[in-house]
């Protein structure tokens, strides 16, 4: 065992336990251990360990919902081109959009290469939404105005939420 490392916010366990953390040896509650490689720690010890991984600022997650969002309305552009081609657009979508959401996941690992932030997935997801939105939001408008677009106008938006839970899936 490493030496002992002091896991920071002293945790206490709310029953007597005769299971150690493995890095700051206090005494650790079942229903509170976290199994790691190097044995059972406590929740502090793996707050200090998410908090050292991530080292993105907030200014850094602004900016990768400002990456996002001109990406967000070029694909867009483009899930509204592809369900402008009749019955086969489905399958191009679904092979399309989860291509799409991967590769805006790779720009945006490749412009902050050693920054890694917590929520960057959550500032790409919202960016390329809200970019997208601009463009294939129609349908759900003319919805809420009363008025029934057909099913075929929701194509962008169901590859819109394919192409969101790739993205989320690379980013997270
Ligand atoms: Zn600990």
């Amino acid at each position: 065992m490493e030496a002992s490392f002091d896991c920071p916010g002293n945790y206490v366990s709310p029953t007597p336990s005769t299971l150690r953390c493995a890095k700051c040896e206090r005494p650790l509650a079942v229903k509170d251990a976290v199994h790691t490689p190097t044995g059972y720690v406590c929740p502090y010890y793996v707050k200090a360990r998410v908090a050292t991984f991530y080292n993105a600022t907030p200014l850094q997650h602004v900016l990768v919902f400002l990456l996002t969002l001109p990406l967000g309305m070029f694909t867009g552009l483009g899930l509204r081109l592809i369900s402008s081609i009749s019955f086969l657009a489905i399958i191009i979508l679904m092979t399309a959009a989860p291509a799409a959401g991967a590769g805006i996941a790779e720009v945006v690992r490749r412009v902050f290469k050693r920054i890694r932030g917590q929520y960057f997935w959550l500032a790409a997801a919202v960016g390329v939404g809200l970019g997208a939105a601009v463009v294939v939001a129609g349908p759900l408008l003319a919805l809420l105005a009363g008025r029934f677009p057909s099913l075929m106008s929701f194509l962008p938006l169901l590859g819109l939420g394919v192409l969101i839970s790739a993205l989320i899936a690379r980013l997270r």
